[in-house]
């Protein structure tokens, strides 16, 4: 191959291919942003970590913070969303809580606002993610909660339980029902993932970890996929 300084005529050739592939792709994308054809994503997601600021959650048997792993948790499944085109609403995506400074109570501020950015993403789905705690430290395993009386809301953290019993070889616990506020922001499918129990040592252990984080959060957009009815898509669902 025929030398020009350091590079042969092939990586000349490659190179220049490159660029103009860069430059057409970069045309077409402008083109599409201008003329307004840029797809709006078909489903719009909100994500609620619970917890943050001055509300810690639960605490792990070795000092893990609740707010913390559920926030991480929430960017994992953020990420993994958008990356399968939906939309997606972050309900904090800090450490803070979303409570007025100087209100009586802190914990009612932080709810209120939380169910104004629910209401005002009108979306199609609600997942809230956190951790649960028990006073007996054997007890493991990940959870899904729905309103109670809300169909929808059943099928989906029916659908969450299920991808959490194959993905992270979680006991074989049923989603549960109950009454929960940021369950009745909206009527859309909506669900409470209670990730793991942070009083049990082992499964504290692994909630902290990246790539337990990561398992967790793919097996909940499993359960979101599986409810928009995009089976087998090569998702391994
Ligand atoms: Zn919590």
């Amino acid at each position: 191959m025929r030398k020009i300084g350091i590079f042969s005529i092939r990586k000349i050739w490659l190179l220049t291919i490159c660029v103009i592939a860069i430059i057409v792709v970069g045309i077409n994308i402008t083109a599409k942003i201008v003329a307004g054809a840029t797809p709006k994503p078909q489903y719009t997601i909100v994500i609620d970590a619970g917890h943050g600021g001055r509300d810690d959650g639960c605490s792990g048997a070795s000092g893990a913070k609740e707010s913390e792993i559920n926030l991480a948790i929430a960017k994992r499944v953020e990420s993994i969303l958008q990356r399968f085109g939906f939309g997606v609403v972050m309900v904090r995506q800090d450490d803070n809580g979303l409570y007025d400074d100087n209100v009586d109570n802190y914990k009612d501020s932080d709810m209120e606002h939380r169910r104004q950015i629910i209401e005002n993403a009108k979306p199609d789905m609600v997942v809230s993610i956190h951790q649960n705690s028990y006073s007996d430290s054997s007890v493991y395993g990940a959870q899904a909660f729905w309103q109670e009386g809300n169909e929808n809301s059943e099928i989906f953290a029916k659908a969450i339980q299920t991808q959490l019993q194959k993905h992270l070889g979680t006991p074989k616990t049923e989603a549960n029902y109950g009454d929960y506020y940021i369950l009745k922001c909206v009527d859309a499918p909506s669900a409470i993932v209670e990730c793991g129990y942070l009083t049990n040592v082992e499964e504290e252990q692994q909630l902290v970890t990246t790539e337990y984080q990561q398992k967790v959060a793919y097996a909940i957009v499993c359960g979101v996929l599986k409810y928009f009815g995009y089976v087998g898509n090569g998702v391994g669902v």
